[in-house]
């Protein structure tokens, strides 16, 4: 439970700045607080940058209400490249002086800081197996997605990135319902917003990504499967897939080695569509650089959905997969960190 105690936030809207502004108050040297922008409620978007080096990494989640299950797994990492010691205190100074010369590392891990507040509201100390059971898909899905299911919308057509204002409205004030998971309080599914950019914390992400000018950008989710890379994303092609493919398979070995519970299925390309411009492909395409993208296990996998991988070739292997604990999803964020930065270091993101 050490970890856990350490690391986890029960109510990571406040919890994050804490932590991070802690990292800066004691190793002022070493790293800097940055605010990246402000949320539709106004509240501040934070990131951390560690190092000076020519490399520069960037590493994004929260996108979605449901997942600041990344941002502990990161403020380990971000603990072990300041302390020099790592998860169970192995002294990794060499690496870490390594890496801090050759490496800027910016952690930007809650992007919809607003979504995660209410997050907390719903699901005692943001773990979802402490409000579901496995045999509740239709329960949590609705958590995740409504109104959508009930307005008839569909995720993923063309020009969908968010509800409008009136069906915001008719939602939480007329039904006094709650929003689902996937978006701001603005209805904005800020993965989706790429090429609308309607949501002010899109806007911000994507000035700070352009102001940076990163060699690679890492966004991390979390879904009800075992942990796993997905790459190459749908828009990369020839050497750019191929480079995606060597960080994403190196990632998911080391993790697999690790012993932590994980995907046994290689590294795939998430979804399939003609119409693509979600955050990931938005780097690929627009910053040119190294786009990785990966879902970390939440802890809860559905009998539903169990039942469903036993007959589908693309998921049939992690059909009875273990799922990790708290702990376990702090080291796979880590692990993960670790390998990609490692990799950094001998290949410089190429
Ligand atoms: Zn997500």
């Amino acid at each position: 439970m050490r970890l856990v105690n350490q690391f986890w936030f029960a109510d990571p809207a406040n919890d994050l700045h804490a932590k991070f502004a802690e990292f800066a108050a004691n190793y002022p040297a070493r790293c800097e607080l940055l605010k990246i922008g402000t949320s539709y409620r106004g509240r501040a978007i934070h990131g951390l940058r560690v190092g000076r080096g020519h490399l520069r990494l960037a590493v994004i989640a929260g996108l979605h209400s449901q997942e600041p299950l990344n941002a502990p797994g990161s403020a380990a990492f971000i603990h072990t490249l300041l302390t020099h010691s790592g998860l169970d205190g192995e002294d990794l100074s060499a690496w870490v002086e390594e890496t801090l010369t050759k490496q800027t590392l910016y952690f930007v891990p809650l992007v919809n800081v607003d979504g995660a507040a209410r997050f907390a509201e719903d699901v005692p100390n943001c773990w979802i197996p402490n409000r579901f059971h496995t045999t509740v898909w239709e329960e949590l899905s609705q958590c995740i997605n409504e109104p959508m299911m009930t307005f008839g919308l569909k995720r993923g057509a063309p020009g969908f990135n968010r509800l409008t204002e009136e069906q915001v409205r008719e939602w939480t004030e007329v039904r006094g319902r709650r929003l689902g998971w996937l978006f701001t309080d603005q209805g904005v599914d800020l993965w989706e917003d790429w090429q609308k950019f309607d949501a002010p914390e899109t806007r911000a992400l994507r000035d700070f990504l352009f102001q940076i000018r990163p060699h690679c950008v890492l966004e991390l989710h979390g879904h009800e499967r075992p942990s796993r890379i997905y790459v190459p994303i749908p828009s990369a092609r020839g050497e750019a897939a191929r480079l995606q493919m060597l960080y994403g398979e190196e990632m998911m070995t080391q993790l697999e080695e690790s012993g932590l519970p994980c995907s046994r299925h290689s590294v795939r390309t998430y979804q399939y569509k003609e119409y693509f411009q979600e955050f990931p492909d938005f780097v690929n395409l627009n910053l040119g650089c190294l786009s990785l993208f990966g879902e970390t296990c939440c802890g809860l996998m559905p009998d539903r959905l169990r039942e469903s991988a036993r007959t589908d070739p693309l998921n049939r292997r992690d059909a009875d997969s273990r799922t990790p604990t708290q702990e376990e999803i702090i080291r796979t964020v880590w692990v993960w960190l670790k390998a990609l930065v490692e990799l950094g270091n001998h290949r410089s993101y190429q």
